[in-house]
């Protein structure tokens, strides 16, 4: 509870905040913004993120700051954990031991910390972090509020993903009123892609697969190198599965270097593909979840379609 994670936080000087490895806008923002807000309350605190902070995040305010390492060390009185549905999704050594405040909105949220505040009702966990700001009654500086309103924007799929509602637009007008600057938020997101990501896509595309309301593609190690791309350059890149007319669930896998496949789902509201992910070991939400599949691709496609297709109520 909110309640809860307040009393923590007055208590305490030191925090590491950080969220889940390969971060998103919303593990990025919020990160960033809940780290202003307690250095605004007179408090220490550090961002430290496992895989660094993505190209298209790094002009966020203080992004600059964030330690990219593998371990954690410093003499820290609490890790606070945001958008991150386990320990293990950190992928930081030196958080066990540690008292851990665990601030996550995803679906399959567990209680794995010694404060846990999960939402599943909030569209970002961005969301949350404003709460946190409001109660403590910190300013929404115009950095906090970009750092959000960044959050909010690509968590939400640009305000078209199911769950965007009347409140998502209110928090969107705060944002603003607080100095976001809704165009350059958009512009260094969604319009700075880099080249060696439009070529994957053409890879990707090339790949696609589609049946009745299914559509799957995938890029291999072979074409990510040939494209010169990076894992974040995949970000994003299952939305145009999604985008295709009368699909209701599009998956995206992507070979890692250990041959095994990151699988990203995402649904147009009929299928819960979170449920679908929590069946391999993954999670995320009902319209975008994520999981992790044993190669060769072939047996990664037909475990993820046999899955899909017996989910199709909506077919
Ligand atoms: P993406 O497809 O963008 O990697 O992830 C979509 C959503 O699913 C995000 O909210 C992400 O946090 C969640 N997700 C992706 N992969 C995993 C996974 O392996 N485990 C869990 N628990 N959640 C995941």
């Amino acid at each position: 509870m909110l309640k809860d994670v307040l009393e923590q936080i007055e208590r305490r000087n030191r925090f590491l905040l950080t969220s889940h490895a390969r971060p998103d806008g919303d593990a990025v923002g919020s990160a960033l913004a809940c780290c202003q807000i307690l250095r605004s309350m007179g408090k220490d605190a550090d961002v430290v993120l496992r895989d660094g902070v993505p190209r298209i995040y790094q002009p966020l305010p203080f992004a600059d700051q964030v330690v990219h390492a593998q371990r954690v060390n410093g003499n820290y009185e609490a890790a606070i954990i945001l958008e991150c549905d386990s320990m293990q999704r950190t992928r930081l050594d030196g958080l066990e031991n540690r008292f851990l405040i665990n601030i996550d909105h995803h679906l399959s949220g567990r209680p794995f910390a010694d404060v846990n505040w999960i939402d599943p009702d909030a569209v970002a966990t961005a969301e949350m972090v404003f709460r946190l700001a409001r109660a403590v009654k910190a300013e929404i500086s115009p950095e906090i509020a970009t750092c959000l309103y960044t959050a909010l924007l690509t968590d939400t799929g640009s305000f078209m993903f199911a769950g965007t509602n009347e409140r998502t637009f209110t928090l969107a007008r705060e944002l603003v009123r607080a100095g976001a600057d809704p165009a350059q938020c958009a512009r260094r997101v969604y319009f700075a892609h880099s080249t060696a990501k439009m070529r994957l896509l053409g890879a990707a595309l090339s790949n696609l697969h589609r049946e009745g309301p299914l559509a799957w593609f995938w890029v291999t190690q072979e074409q990510m190198e040939l494209c010169d791309a990076k894992e974040e350059d995949c970000e994003g890149l299952v939305n145009y599965g999604l985008s295709i007319q009368d699909v209701e669930v599009a998956a995206f896998l992507r070979e890692i270097p250990d041959g095994r496949f990151r699988v990203s789902l995402r649904s147009k509201g009929a299928l819960n593909v979170a449920a679908v992910a929590e069946s391999f070991g993954g999670g995320g939400h009902e319209c975008a979840s994520g999981c992790s599949l044993d190669g060769p691709l072939s047996a990664a496609v037909a475990r993820i379609l046999a899955k899909l297709q017996i989910g199709q109520s909506f077919h």
